[in-house]
């Protein structure tokens, strides 16, 4: 199998209001071109950790990028670099700490934040240090790179639903119309990506609690979909861990790897 993915990951997004508010992806589902799975994400509930767990396979607790301040690269081989390191074309459009991980620690914006450089893990970036950057430029400018480079994998990451959690909480209307929101923005694009032959993923890092934080135990804050949409996919009952993202990305891109992934969600 060799497929271009694009893997969105809606930062900070609870399951349940994946669920009940994102009815465009859900009208995917109604017509069996689309499968929501629900995924515990690892501990800690915090945005580096785990996107260092989606992109890598390795949770937090053995990647030791264990909270948010760990400015360095990751040790480890992630979609990025098995990618790039085996002839694909790698890109994201994504907050800065995405760059840390895998290109350069600490980011430096006036250098980093547009990246055009082949030896790197992520050839083509943009990348953001405003939370409240908005998710409607941030896939402007996922599009963009996608549109001028034809990455095989892309990753897109916008920050304004968990910003939003912050501010002010999980059961919110302003959460869930971010949430609303981000579906919308998903709707203009995805039958472009299928038509040019990507196989997508939605996910997120983590979910959101009513104290406008994350990082523990709670259903609500560990619960996270993942919305799969393709051909590539099974589309049958499964189940996925956070620590398989990476390695399902992987076999979908036709890469060698040994990291763990969901085979029961691939198509056969
Ligand atoms: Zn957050």
């Amino acid at each position: 199998m060799s497929n271009k993915v694009i893997l969105v990951v809606l930062d900070g997004l609870n399951y349940q209001v994946a669920h009940d508010c994102m009815g465009y992806l859900h009208g995917l589902i109604e017509q069996q071109r689309a499968t929501l799975y629900k995924l515990q994400c690892e501990l800690p509930s915090m945005s580096r950790p785990l996107y260092e767990c989606i992109l890598t396979g390795v949770p937090p607790v053995v990647s030791g990028i264990v909270n948010n301040q760990i400015v360095r690269r990751s040790h480890h081989e992630s979609i990025f670099s098995l990618a790039k390191g085996q002839g694909k074309v790698t890109a994201a459009a994504a907050y800065h700490w995405v760059s840390e991980l895998y290109n350069r620690a600490p980011y430096e914006a006036v250098r980093d934040r547009f990246t055009h450089d082949e030896t790197l893990n992520i050839q083509h970036g943009r990348f953001y240090h405003w939370d409240q950057y908005p998710d409607e430029a941030l896939f402007l400018d996922a599009e963009d790179l996608r549109r001028r480079y034809q990455p095989d994998f892309l990753l897109i990451h916008p920050m304004n639903i968990d910003d939003t959690g912050h501010q002010f909480g999980l059961d919110s209307r302003q959460y869930r119309n971010c949430a609303r929101s981000a579906d919308i923005h998903l709707s203009n694009y995805i039958e472009s990506w299928l038509a040019d032959g990507y196989q997508i993923m939605v996910t997120s890092d983590h979910g959101m609690n009513n104290d406008l934080s994350h990082g523990g135990t709670l259903a609500e804050e560990r619960e996270v979909p993942l919305f799969v949409i393709g051909e590539g996919f099974s589309h049958q009952r499964g189940t996925i861990r956070q620590t398989e993202i990476c390695g399902t990305v992987c076999q979908l891109l036709g890469l060698e790897h040994n990291k763990p992934y969901a085979q029961e969600i691939l198509a056969p």
